[in-house]
């Protein structure tokens, strides 16, 4: 679900050709660069905030034929944000989104929010993180009141509807992370990745196509639970090294570098394989039951319990075998449990937010307790909403023009 905070732009079309970005939070430098030379180059030392902009603005460029482009005009662009940022709640997806849909819309062009969504999944990735599709895909395909049930290949979403009296608490773990400053989370995409080849290996399948455990489940034509199977059957538990994962795939490090690793995971050389499949696999199987219970109930107390026991058993999962966790995330959930039904971690993890299902009769007191016990002690003293909200699904994204004066 989209929340309620966003990412807001000003713009206008100008002469020249030039990109101008500000931002009215002044930690964000002025940036001004030609429309000619769009380009994101990565610097190890992590991204620019421009340069998620300038994701959105060239995922629009590639798609432009000679003559759109010889159209192009300069934008001049202020950026206003209130998504907490490297906090888990998609700040960046969200900001490539807006500069997407900002250019999409100075060019002319009228995209479906699909088609928007996909490629702004893919344009995120010139920021250097191999991310999936549903952040980009909520920020277009938000509706208010309800959630979404996201999948992909195609993408497409269902709304669903939440039990009533669902109430949902952010919370923020007061640390931060930037995905793209650190190979963590491109780490886990690659297990997740060689976990695959190495089944398709094993299967007599050709591993150089498979990129996703999902691609290797579509060709399989096999249910989770099959999935999983799979995986136990042939997938050893202890860490693997990068030479016997060579060894399994009968290839070379070069070729296992081009077709499985991404610049920064490289020289990474033990990678964790069946824990991080059996989390993905157990994971979209928790996601099945929310979507059904939601469906089944519609409301209800019962429904609220084993919502909240799913979420509950995917933190213990994403601490456990995905290992994206952070201790004061942990510390979250635990201070959390006499309150909520459930409390998961929220976004890639380590670090960042994590979100309650709470009952309507229990949110004073799980904020009252959270200011007191973790907040407080933590060093906040006052402006605890920015740290800690009550949220419910919004509306995606929109365009406002501006009438000539
Ligand atoms: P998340 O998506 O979880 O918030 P990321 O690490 O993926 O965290 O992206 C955070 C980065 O996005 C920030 O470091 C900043 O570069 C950029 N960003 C997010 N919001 C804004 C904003 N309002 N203004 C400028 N840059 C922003
Ligand atoms: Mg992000």
């Amino acid at each position: 679900m989209a929340l309620d905070q966003d990412i807001f732009l000003a713009v206008a079309s100008q002469e020249p050709e030039k990109l101008i970005l500000h931002n009215t939070d002044t930690k964000f430098e002025k940036f001004e660069c030609d429309f000619e030379n769009i380009s994101i180059s990565l610097d190890p030392s992590g991204p620019k905030w421009h340069q998620y902009f300038m994701c959105g603005v060239k995922g629009i460029m590639d798609i432009l034929d000679q003559s759109q482009k010889n159209q192009i005009k300069g934008l001049l662009v202020l950026v206003h944000g209130t998504v907490p940022q490297s906090a888990g709640l998609s700040s960046s997806s969200a900001l490539v989104s807006a500069a997407a849909l900002a250019t999409a819309h100075a060019f002319g062009l009228s995209l479906t929010k699909e088609k928007l969504a996909d490629l702004c999944a893919s344009c995120e990735r010139y920021i250097g993180t191999q991310g999936g599709g549903m952040d980009q895909a909520i920020a277009f395909l938000a509706k208010e009141g309800c959630a979404k049930l996201i999948e992909f290949e195609p993408l497409r979403s269902t709304e669903v509807k939440l039990p009533q009296g669902a109430v949902f608490v952010v919370a923020h773990s007061l640390s931060k992370m930037n995905k793209a400053a650190t190979a963590d989370f491109n780490c886990r995409v690659v297990e997740c990745r060689l976990a695959a080849q190495i089944l398709s290996k094993k299967l007599g399948l050709d591993w150089t196509k498979i990129k996703r455990l999902g691609d290797l489940q579509s060709k399989l034509n096999l249910d989770l639970d099959e999935m999983i199977a799979l995986a136990k059957q042939h997938l050893k538990e202890t860490t693997y090294s990068k030479d016997e994962i060579i060894r399994a795939l009968e290839t070379n490090a070069v070729e296992l570098e081009s077709i499985s690793l991404t610049p920064n995971t490289k020289d990474i050389q033990n990678f964790k394989l069946f824990p991080r499949a059996y989390h993905v696999f157990n994971e979209a199987k928790r996601v099945a039951e929310f979507y059904k219970t939601c469906q089944n109930h519609g409301g209800g107390e019962s429904a609220l319990v084993t919502l909240g026991s799913l979420m509950r058993q995917s933190h213990e999962s994403l601490r456990d075998l995905y290992e994206c966790s952070h201790e004061q995330l942990d510390k979250i959930v635990e201070l959390s449990k006499d309150f909520t039904l459930g409390t998961r971690l929220t976004g890639a993890g380590w670090g960042g937010c994590t979100v309650s299902l709470v009952a309507p009769d229990k949110v004073e007191d799980f904020l009252e307790h959270m200011r007191e016990n973790f907040y407080k002690p933590m060093g906040v003293s006052d402006n605890f909403d920015m740290v800690l909200f009550k949220t419910a699904p919004q509306g995606g994204a929109c365009i406002f023009i501006e009438k000539e004066l």
